[in-house]
């Protein structure tokens, strides 16, 4: 009975190391290199976050177009527009509506991968191809991810990869409140920032849900929005409705028409499932041979040394091996910093107890 109970006991307690929650069915065991306590210090993960009082002041309300919040069915998705509606607002979602300041495609020639949603127990896999094969790609994180997998987020920084946020917890932005999307925002940006110690310029729209109201406050709160001009359609692999030869014929597809494109690509693939995973590597090699593979960034002729909020250094190329150690953030180090500084104390007031 009494072994009955610890081995319960010791399943329990591994169980929560693993990630804090139940696991991913079928994913491969995730262990954390590290403990991290500043983690409940953000809002639960995919839980609608609270504002920050002090974000609020960094947006200006007046400026912002005054769009119409935009409202979701019963099925959650937005309710369409009906026929002969005008887009006023420049929309993506319905209307495909890009202003010059998004980036949606490469130049000719060129390709971005691009991989959302993450990180997850999944994404090991695809770091490991894209290091074996020296590609480097840009990842949309999640901020709630990121708390849960924050050795996987200092991975993909440490190997090159370009990071941008993809909001906290995965919602259509048009269908929330000008605070909502700055919450939104700014929590996934702090915690990529507790993690890799810098804050992405770049962001992703969930379902790229993104009018002149949800650009405005972006921009205001310096980031540049990402689109994508080519789509896998990974995400409907879970509920069976595409499969994987479907997107290996859209994939050999679009590397057959490299050479009539009159502009290049960005695509949109996820790193949260087996499935997906296994495409995004086998999609890889195919766009490689019909193209040049490059960093959203470097399709948005940014600087590389411009990608990330604060100044950096050495920051990568997509043919570059060079590899930024960030190391932990300030808050890391200080509790670091505490935790070294208590075990030394603790052990001089042991040496002091047997000595006296
Ligand atoms: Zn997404």
């Amino acid at each position: 009975m009494k072994a009955f109970l610890l081995l319960t006991l010791t399943g329990l307690v591994a169980l929560d190391t693993v990630s804090g929650q139940a696991p991913v069915s079928g994913a491969p065991i995730y262990v954390p290199q590290n403990n991290f306590p500043w983690k409940n210090k953000f809002p639960t993960p995919l839980s609608v976050p609270e504002i920050k009082p002090e974000w609020i002041k960094l947006v200006d309300n007046s400026t912002v177009p005054q769009a119409p919040v935009n409202v979701k069915g019963p099925d959650g998705s937005l309710l369409v527009p009906p026929p002969g509606s005008n887009d006023t607002y420049c929309h993506w979602s319905f209307y495909q509506c890009l202003k010059p300041t998004d980036i949606a495609s490469c130049p000719k020639g060129d390709w971005a991968p691009t991989y959302d949603d993450g990180p997850s127990p999944f994404s090991a896999k695809l770091y490991d191809y894209l290091k074996e094969n020296n590609i480097k790609a840009t990842f949309f994180v999640i901020g709630g991810q990121v708390i849960q997998y924050p050795d996987l987020l200092k991975r993909l920084y440490n190997e090159g990869h370009e990071i941008g946020v993809h909001t906290w917890s995965h919602q259509l932005l048009t269908s929330q409140t000008n605070e909502q999307i700055i919450a939104e925002l700014k929590w996934t940006e702090l915690a990529v920032k507790q993690v890799i110690g810098v804050s992405p310029k770049l962001m992703r729209p969930p379902y790229g849900d993104i009018d002149d109201r949800v650009r405005d406050i972006v921009k205001q709160l310096g980031f540049i929005p990402v689109i994508w001009n080519h789509d896998t359609f990974d995400w409907k692999l879970a509920s069976a409705a595409t499969d994987a030869a479907t997107i290996e014929t859209s994939v050999k597809e679009w590397a057959a028409n490299a050479t009539s494109a009159t502009v290049g690509g960005i695509s949109l693939e996820h790193d949260i499932s087996e499935a997906g995973v296994e495409i995004a590597i086998k999609a890889l090699p195919v766009l490689k041979s019909a193209y040049n593979l490059k960093l959203v960034s470097e399709c948005g002729h940014m600087s590389h040394s411009d990608i990330y909020k604060e100044q950096t250094s050495q920051l990568p190329t997509s043919s570059s091996r060079v590899s930024p150690n960030a190391g932990p953030s300030s808050d890391a180090m200080d509790s670091l910093m505490f935790m070294r500084t208590g075990m030394m104390l603790a052990t001089i007031a042991l040496l002091v107890m047997l000595f006296l």
